[in-house]
């Protein structure tokens, strides 16, 4: 029998890397983790984390308008971006010692350095100018920001990366995409009082999402301030005499002082010698897994973003969760893609889970429609003219909930407790016989007795 250096070696001190070794250590293996960067991975380093910190950053100043109506008078107002960016790196250096404590306490071996295979069993430890081996090899080396290769100026723009550490907060911004991503940057930017300009190719920002929200949401972004510019796209970015000139293809020449390409992310696997090991990769860069997260080589696993599965911090850990099920627990455990609760932490916020309205359509021949739109308590006294919408999609044979949607307030709260109805199984008997909690506008989702409309083979009725 062969014996090799550790039980395990993962690849990638992220959300799932972090997971699967720190798990693993902890029921005894041996284990090892190579992290190139900083542990905690993008989420807790430049994602998840410090993008809702940014939020919260950006939401003062409508909570300073809104409190007049409440009768605070707010004296002058001010706001620090170099502030900002030094406390959320406190933040982000205390989450990665967490993370550097959970995997010691447990004592897995933490290696800073870049990994790469060597072979099927074999993995090189870059910054040291070695090579170990391992029966298990995990590979979580998550995502990185797709540059736009063909665009003349790319190297004049940021992504996301760049985007939590910029010296200076810019005077204006031109981000470009229509995911989460742009889209959360957008309102952040503009709520700390940046000119911001969206520019996406497509027809409606959020193009996975309900159509609902996607339109709510440009309209109150729209009403705010932000400018969205879909049809459309980048030509070239240049410098000028004062900043950036963006050349679009349909809305002439922009000028801003930043440009933030949010165009989706790429899976990290260049130049990990995974065609030396014989792991197998889509035309997307995307590690091919099986069911159970395992690569084309037996005893290689690989999870997280670098599968581009769903992109997500909770599906990498859930991945972790089941590959230690599958090689440590002899429970052989897929991860469960199916009804994944999800926010977008835009302003208002969107909280989602289960099919569209589009998707329901066409996967059922009768589909229930309820839907509220009303203006929130607190938006009374503020004078916001803001609306929430609330949304629930209802197979009619089987009156279960196979949707819900929410734009407005704390959606993303919502949504994760919306989560585990769907989950269950609920019925739309089931919320209707829930007491609702009042006074809430989460009421609404149990308070919506009679179906808005109904779609009869995908068409409304
Ligand atoms: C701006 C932004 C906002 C986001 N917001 C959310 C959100 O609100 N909610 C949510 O659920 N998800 C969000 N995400 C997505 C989330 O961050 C990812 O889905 C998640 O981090 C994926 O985890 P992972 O373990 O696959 O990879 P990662 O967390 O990306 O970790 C991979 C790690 O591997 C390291 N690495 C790469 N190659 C090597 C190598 N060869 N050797 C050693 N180390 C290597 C990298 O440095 C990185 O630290 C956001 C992402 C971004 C970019």
């Amino acid at each position: 029998m062969t014996a090799y250096d550790y039980d395990l070696f993962v690849i990638g001190g992220g959300s799932g890397g972090v997971r699967s070794a720190r798990v693993a250590a902890a029921l005894g293996k041996k284990v090892a983790i190579a992290e190139e960067f900083r542990y905690g991975g993008t989420c807790v380093i430049r994602g998840c984390v410090p993008k809702k910190l940014f939020v919260y950053a950006s939401q003062y100043h409508e909570h300073f308008e809104d409190s007049a109506g409440f009768g605070w008078t707010v004296g002058e107002t001010s706001f620090d971006w170099k502030k900002l960016i030094a406390a959320k790196d406190a933040e982000i250096t205390r989450l990665e010692g967490l993370y550097k404590k959970g995997l010691a306490n447990a004592n897995a071996e933490i290696l800073d350095t870049r990994a790469e295979l060597v072979d099927a069993h074999t993995v090189r430890l870059v910054a040291f100018g070695k090579t170990v081996t391992a029966k298990t090899i995990v590979i979580a080396t998550g995502g990185t920001p797709n540059h736009h290769g063909a665009l003349p100026g790319r190297d004049l723009c940021i992504t996301s990366n760049e985007a939590f550490n910029l010296e200076e907060l810019p005077r204006s911004i031109v981000i470009v995409g229509g995911g989460y991503i742009a889209v959360e940057f957008a309102n952040i930017f503009h709520g700390l009082g940046v000119e911001t300009t969206l520019v996406y190719r497509g027809a409606e920002i959020l193009s996975r999402f309900d159509h609902d929200l996607r339109h709510g949401l440009h309209e109150a972004m729209t009403a705010k301030g932000i400018r969205i510019l879909c049809h459309d796209m980048l030509k070239s970015v240049a410098k000028g005499d004062d900043g950036l000139k963006v050349e679009t293809l349909n809305n002439g020449v922009l000028d801003a002082d930043v440009v933030m390409l949010a165009i989706g992310r790429l899976p990290n696997s260049h130049g990990l010698g995974l065609e030396d090991a014989g792991v197998k990769t889509n035309e997307h860069g995307a590690i091919m897994v099986d069911d159970y997260s395992r690569t084309s080589v037996d005893n290689i696993y690989a999870l997280g973003d670098v599968t581009d599965r769903v992109q997500l911090t909770p599906v990498a850990i859930h991945e972790a969760m089941c590959f230690i099920e599958t090689e440590y627990k002899n429970n052989p455990t897929k991860p469960d893609h199916e009804t994944i609760a999800t926010a977008v932490f835009s302003q208002p916020e969107i909280g989602t889970v289960g099919l569209t309205e589009e998707d329901a359509g066409k996967r059922y021949s009768d589909v229930e429609v309820y839907r509220a739109q009303f203006r929130p308590m607190k938006a009374t006294l503020s004078g916001r003219t803001e609306k929430m919408i609330m949304k629930l999609i209802v197979d009619a044979a089987s009156r279960k909930v196979v949707g819900a949607h929410i734009l407005g307030h704390d959606a993303g709260e919502m949504a994760q407790l919306l989560g585990i109805t769907l989950k269950a199984g609920c019925t739309k008997d089931d919320f209707d016989r829930t007491m609702a909690v009042h006074p809430t506008a989460a009421e609404e989702l149990v308070t919506m007795y009679a179906p808005s409309y109904r779609l009869k083979d995908g068409v409304r009725v």
